[in-house]
């Protein structure tokens, strides 16, 4: 586990600063989370070979986005499971899940409906 600090501010001059929690994969990790993926897809893929018509796209779709969403976890070294703030604008709690570190993230409040924006400091 390692920390990282950010600020959330929204489009005015109001922020916070909080330290979110990074969880590292290994590549042992990253070799499983996106195999699981790929079996995923690749099991629609095969499920989908029974519907006329529409298996003429859907089984190369999933064979293609099993390939990709394999690709892309391999790629994925952190990730925040889960941390906790306050929205710039209403003070709300805030919980943020499975959020990749690849700041800026931009997002909005599910209460107040403002948008805000997570940068790494
Ligand atoms: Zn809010």
């Amino acid at each position: 586990m390692q920390k990282v600090k950010v600020r959330i501010k929204n489009l005015g001059d109001q922020f916070g600063d909080y330290e979110f929690m990074l969880t590292q994969f290994d590549k042992n990790q990253r070799l499983k989370l996106a195999s699981k993926k790929l079996v995923i897809f690749w099991t629609l893929a095969i499920f989908f070979i029974l519907v006329p018509i529409l298996h003429f796209v859907l089984v190369p779709l999933f064979l293609i986005l099993g390939v990709v969403m394999f690709t892309r976890q391999m790629a994925q070294t952190s990730i925040i499971v889960e941390a906790q703030a306050q929205c710039p604008n209403c003070k709300h709690e805030l919980i943020l899940k499975d959020l990749k570190p690849q700041f800026p993230i931009n997002d909005h409040c599910p209460h107040c409906r403002h948008g805000y924006r997570i940068h790494q400091i």
